[in-house]
């Protein structure tokens, strides 16, 4: 007979939407249990996402720092030179330090982990499998929350085969610095891993098949990233689809419609994720997706089968961890009663390139589709004393407001540390803010917030620091 164990609650996933709703879970006093097929809790963001990315995009900025840079603040060094496993040493040990920390958090706060594939077997039935192969477990749940999350899409063409064709998971572990390297994809995770390469020596080739990049960026900001990042190096092609991508003897080549076929040592396949719902045993409790595999919920994120909940990445609208986070927080406290609300018109995106580009709320063309009308401010951090400090003068703060009530309808970010900047933007929009209440908010100088000020003071046309 198989061991049975009650649960309240049972959150298939331990992801940023999972983790967290558990831990919000165990703090209103439910009992909970959060289950996980990795060895570490965290999912993608903290395992094979966000962080260990960032870590490389850190280590890879003051690389090339060190080379190009320091000589312009009057530092010398000589010998510069890259220690790669060194590099992703560092990358692990922050990965383990913060899955490390969730397994902490889960003893502290009293959310029974389970390491295993979890599947339905019924609508209050999960039977997890144990990663280390013990006896199968069924957890009897008054409510489970599904928190799957998402994975790589593939593409038909692109012969994936782990490693010189692979996907983000790959290219943030490299063996080695890939001589040419092959993006396809002009998003946000190939700009990110293909900018590490860059800096790291090798020749990238991004291919994407519309005719700009970052889809779904203010236009304005991602032609200025787009200017930016070739003149980095970064060799882009628009409007270039491909036709299949294979390993060939000890190199890679890519077909492209109507093009020379690309010869690279590399490829690094980032055009999307596509949802994990498919081997959860859904069928088992009459719980359909969409087309693509996402699950659809209401506001309180109830599925189509009561008691079954979910949030995330699963259940589409932005793929980003501090979304999944916030799903997952605001699902439980619906449950316990409380009225929590998720609000999807000031959730920040940002892109960890150099310069940072960060967003909220509306962009120019969605506001003319719209039909609103809006004024515009803006800052350059050209007139930003601190940006000069720093070196980092390129970019802009852009804020939109609607032109009659004057409310911040959205916010736009290039430069240095703009992923930081655009939290003030975000609370100042969940507050409902003016531009004239940016405005009239004291800013420390010297900092790069000031130009946030600015470009506020710029929507009246009062900016003091810009001509
Ligand atoms: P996931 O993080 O995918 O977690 C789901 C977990 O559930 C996984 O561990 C999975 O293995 C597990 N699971 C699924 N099915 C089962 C099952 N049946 N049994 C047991 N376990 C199961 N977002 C940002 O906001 N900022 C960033 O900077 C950022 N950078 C990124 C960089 C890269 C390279 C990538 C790939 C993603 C990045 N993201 C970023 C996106 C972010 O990682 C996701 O939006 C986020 O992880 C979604 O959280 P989730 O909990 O919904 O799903």
């Amino acid at each position: 007979v198989m061991k049975t164990v009650r649960h309240e609650l049972v959150v298939l996933g331990g992801g940023p939407a999972g983790y967290v709703a558990a831990i919000r879970a165990a703090q209103l006093g439910i009992n909970v249990a959060c289950i996980d097929e990795n060895a570490r809790f965290g999912g993608t963001c903290v395992r094979v996402g966000c962080i260990p990315s960032k870590s490389l995009l850190e280590s890879s900025h003051l690389y090339e720092e060190t080379k190009h840079s320091l000589a312009d603040h009057g530092i010398k060094v000589g010998g510069v030179e890259l220690d790669l496993s060194a590099m992703m040493k560092r990358k692990e040990g922050i990965v383990d330090a913060l899955t490390g920390g969730i397994d902490m958090l889960f003893k502290k706060k009293g959310v029974t982990a389970y390491r295993g594939r979890g599947k339905f077997s019924g609508v209050n039935t999960i039977e997890v499998s144990p990663s280390d192969g013990g006896e199968t477990i069924q957890l009897q749940a008054d409510q489970v929350m599904i928190c799957a999350g998402s994975r790589p899409a593939s593409l038909r063409p692109v012969e994936e085969d782990g490693d010189r064709i692979g996907n983000s998971t790959t290219g943030l572990s490299f063996p080695e610095v890939p001589k040419r390297l092959v993006v396809i994809g002009g998003g946000y995770i190939g700009l990110e891993l293909g900018s590490v390469w860059n800096r790291l020596g090798s020749e990238v080739i991004v291919l994407e098949a519309l005719d700009r990049i970052l889809p779904g960026l203010d236009n304005e900001l991602a032609s200025l990233a787009h200017r930016t990042f070739k003149k980095q190096g970064i060799d882009f092609r628009t409007s270039t689809f491909v036709e299949s991508a294979k390993v060939v003897g000890d190199k890679c080549v890519v077909a492209i419609k109507g093009g020379e076929a690309i010869e690279c040592d590399r490829v690094l396949l980032s055009t999307g994720r596509t949802p994990s719902t498919d081997n959860l045993g859904l069928e088992s409790i009459g719980l359909e997706t969409d087309k693509r595999g996402f699950i659809a919920v209401n506001e309180n994120f109830e599925t189509a089968v009561e008691g079954v909940y979910a949030t995330g990445d699963c259940i589409g609208g932005a793929m980003l961890a501090h979304k999944a986070m916030e799903e997952g927080i605001v699902c439980v406290e619906r449950m316990a009663g409380i009225k929590s609300h998720m609000n999807y018109d000031v959730i920040p995106a940002v892109v960890y390139t150099n310069p940072e580009i960060a967003m909220v709320g509306k962009t120019e063309e969605q506001l003319k589709e719209a039909g609103t009308e809006y004024k515009k401010g803006v800052c350059p951090f050209g007139a930003n004393g601190r940006a000069r400090t720093l070196g980092d003068t390129g970019g802009r703060v852009k804020i939109l407001a609607d032109a009659k009530t004057d409310r911040v309808l959205g916010v736009h970010i290039i430069g240095n540390r703009a992923g930081d900047l655009i939290a003030e933007a975000a609370a100042a929009m969940e507050f409902g803010a003016s531009s004239e209440d940016i405005a009239r908010t004291c800013h420390a100088h010297p900092t790069l917030s000031e130009a946030m000020h600015e470009a506020a003071l710029d929507v009246e046309d009062r900016a003091i620091h810009t001509a």
